[in-house]
């Protein structure tokens, strides 16, 4: 019984942790490594695991530094399922389709073979195994899940395990049981739009997440003003506003505040454009999911349509219709991916825009080192987009409360539902992230790890604390 460590281990994307129980082997996630100049390279590696003697894979949600490895396990024969939340799969289509759009432009470019292809991605959503929340399943002998909500973003899980080998789940004599429970990735208490992460009682190990481990973002209703005052700031100043967002969640809960501030914050002076095919498609399969949403927003839709109510929202799927906002000088809101700005549609009107001093990048995101985003959180001088030079002279913002990931309290809050204190294993987050959450989990007389690639845990010498395994 052990778990192995392989990607978002001492960084924040390429999730994969492999688990091997009772012979079988189950991937928990298959992401892409995103930012940094070698991560191409890096993505192209051989898996440290051979594709085809995995058993089943069970994803915990959509975005794409969780899932974008999926299609290169299919392409290297991977044919076993992909269990996630229903709403989850509804997503994965929408991301897997762009990333594959997007490396098969790359690889035209650099003339070399793509990571994967549209074929790859379709064989890969051939193996989709919809799941609902809070059900009891045995995935395997030996391995039952129960995917409970994350509130990270739609369809976003974390993942119970209960795990038996030499005996039954029963607790048959010689046999050994244990509970393990992965994060995934954690959203902030009190967001709009979903619920809150699901609370967990008991676990014999922890798996979890720790990109704000040590921080803690700003106040919902402080950030939310805050917004309104970059906007109004904008209004005088008389030029735009460029939101890099990433397309599913931030987009959403942008969409929704705007919405919800409409009046409040002028909005009738903008127009606001969705400039991404992705962030449209996924609007729309968020609309279609009513019972995840938290009370406020289930009351809120009754006046939706489709989209949230905003009369001056844009909707750009073509090329064209994103080109023809290049000549918007003034009074444009434009929420654009990808979220780091490492490429996208958002470049271009970085590149008509962060020129301007009266113009606004407002980053509501995690940047990962080495993209685009990054750089100007860090507050660079100049950057470089499609080859070109560009001055930095646009008013950049921060904005961590409208993040997707809880912060340090919030994980420990997470963390703190748990009985008898298990131990924890700390992934997705960069060293002093998971250094700053580990402190924190030591003083409250927990053993805390910080993983790194290539560790493994043998998960029969815990000591048994959860008592509640399933009965089937
Ligand atoms: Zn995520």
């Amino acid at each position: 019984m052990q778990l192995e460590f392989f990607g978002a281990a001492g960084e924040v994307t390429g999730s994969c942790h492999i688990l091997r129980v009772a012979g079988r082997q189950l991937l928990l996630d298959c992401g892409m490594i995103q930012g940094g100049h070698d991560a191409p390279a890096r993505n192209r590696l051989p898996f440290p695991f051979d594709p085809t003697v995995i058993d089943a894979v069970v994803l915990s949600h959509a975005h794409i530094d969780h899932c974008g490895r999926l299609p290169l396990l299919v392409k290297r024969d991977y044919r076993g399922p992909i269990y996630t939340n229903r709403a989850c799969a509804d997503l994965v289509p929408i991301l897997l389709r762009d990333s594959a759009n997007l490396a098969v432009r790359e690889a035209e470019r650099e003339q070399r073979e793509p990571l994967y292809s549209l074929e790859d991605v379709e064989a890969t959503l051939r193996l989709l195994v919809p799941i609902d929340y809070d059900t009891q399943k045995e995935l395997l002998p030996g391995i039952t899940v129960r995917v409970r909500d994350a509130g990270h973003i739609l369809g976003s899980s974390s993942v119970e395990l209960t795990l038996s080998e030499g005996g039954d789940s029963r607790g048959a004599p010689g046999g050994t049981t244990r509970k393990l429970v992965f994060s995934g990735d954690l959203g902030q208490y009190d967001t709009p739009i979903l619920q809150d992460p699901h609370r967990f009682e008991s676990a014999d190990l922890v798996l979890m997440e720790s990109t704000y481990g040590n921080r803690l973002h700003r106040g919902r209703e402080d950030t939310e003003r805050e917004l309104g005052g970059i906007l109004a700031q904008a209004q005088r100043d008389g030029g735009n506003v460029i939101v890099p967002a990433f397309a599913i969640g931030r987009s959403q809960e942008l969409l929704y505040l705007l919405a919800k501030h409409y009046g409040e914050w002028h909005l009738a002076r903008w127009k606001v454009f969705l400039d991404s095919p992705m962030a449209i498609a996924a609007s729309r399969v968020y609309w279609r999911h009513p019972d995840r949403f938290d009370e406020e927003t289930s009351r809120l839709r009754e006046s939706f349509r489709g989209m949230p109510p905003l009369p001056n929202l844009v909707l750009s799927e073509s090329a064209d219709d994103s080109r023809a906002i290049n000549h918007v000088r003034s009074g444009a809101l434009i929420i654009a991916g990808s979220g780091m700005a490492n490429g996208g549609r958002v470049l271009h009107h970085l590149k008509h825009n962060l020129e301007r001093p009266e113009c606004h990048v407002v980053i509501v995101g995690f940047q990962a080192p080495g993209t685009l985003g990054r750089q100007l959180v860090d507050r660079v001088p100049e950057v470089r987009i499609h080859g070109q030079r560009i001055r930095c002279l646009a008013q950049i913002h921060t904005l961590g409360g409208l993040s997707a990931h809880g912060d340090q309290a919030d994980l420990l809050r997470w963390y703190d539902s748990f009985a008898g204190r298990p131990p924890v294993y700390l992934v997705h987050g960069e060293v002093d992230s998971a250094e700053g959450l580990a402190r924190e989990l030591r003083a409250r007389g927990a053993t805390a790890t910080v993983t790194r690639p290539g560790l493994k845990v043998d998960l029969s010498t815990l000591v048994p604390l959860a008592r509640d395994y399933p009965s089937t």
